[in-house]
């Protein structure tokens, strides 16, 4: 008896642990720009390493599979020098949303599918699939803004959240197994072979990379305005066939009226990027 409360009381007191280190505020979002609001701490209770390694693991997988059908475009292949040259650009902004991605291992591949669809994995795994290049014959701002959106579900974690609020239904028996040392949180799922690429984000999510995405590319000196062209570009796709990208990322009027209503705070970050202001700045070409 005196055992099971010794117990118990671990438990609760390891309840209360975890749930106060999810109270913890998790990267603070940077002053100037979007306004979003710090990003949710209810991941800390999933190990991030444990996810970048998952993320790691997989990444090298999928890599290996497209080179086995050599449909992994190699470094000299223009498109992967012009994905690279687009990241090197935005990548150095990354540290302002999240700290600890200046630890990152970014990788960013090029592979050969119809598919019209990017990711960008926990940790920095960043891959277009030449579909997407191709299909929606996207300029370098169009480009730049589905990378920052990709990098913000990355930097924001919104697959460690997820995971977390998903482990959260069963926190008893993860605190429990915590106690006994079958290990934390979120390793479990990983573990048990969690598909990353496989994870749905909700819709507040996709507004958050949205956002997110739109002022790295604007700090990077590209375009902000390119989120209108390429959402009008995905929604014409759409009408023949729903890419990939689109099942998994809601569409619509609202996406492109949001990326508006919040281009007056990006814009002065793409002027600064452009060294001019916001009055000098070209018209956006649509
Ligand atoms: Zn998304």
């Amino acid at each position: 008896m005196k055992q099971t409360i010794v117990k118990l009381k671990r438990v609760f007191a390891l309840t209360m642990g975890a749930l106060l280190m999810a109270c913890a505020p998790v990267n603070p979002s940077p002053k100037d720009g979007v306004k979003v609001g710090d990003s949710s701490s209810l991941k800390s209770m999933v190990p991030a390493s444990s996810l970048e390694q998952a993320a790691a693991r997989q990444y090298a997988d999928i890599k290996k599979k497209a080179g086995a059908k050599n449909a992994l475009m190699p470094d000299t292949h223009p498109q992967v020098i012009r994905l690279r040259t687009i990241a090197k650009k935005i990548l150095p902004h990354a540290e302002i949303w999240n700290p600890e991605s200046k630890k990152w291992q970014w990788e960013i591949n090029l592979i050969a599918s119809d598919e019209v669809n990017a990711f960008c994995m926990p940790g920095g795994k960043i891959a277009f699939y030449t579909g997407i290049l191709e299909k929606l014959k996207l300029n370098d701002d169009e480009v730049a803004t589905i990378m920052g959106h990709e990098v913000a579900h990355a930097l924001r974690e919104h697959a460690r959240e997820r995971i977390a609020k998903a482990q959260l239904t069963n926190i008893g028996a993860n605190v429990v197994s915590q106690a006994l040392g079958l290990g934390s949180l979120g390793n479990q799922a990983l573990g048990q072979g969690l598909q990353l690429l496989g994870l749905s984000f909700s819709r507040s999510d996709e507004k958050d990379a949205d956002l997110v995405g739109m002022d790295l590319a604007a700090r990077a000196g590209y375009d902000p305005r390119a989120g209108i062209s390429l959402w009008q570009k995905m929604g014409q796709l759409n009408k023949e066939k729903p890419p990939e990208w689109l099942s998994t990322h809601p569409s619509g009027e609202s996406r492109i009226y949001e990326i508006q209503r919040n281009l007056a705070d990006v814009m002065p970050l793409y002027a600064k990027a452009k060294g001019t202001t916001i009055d000098r700045l070209p018209e956006y070409r649509y």
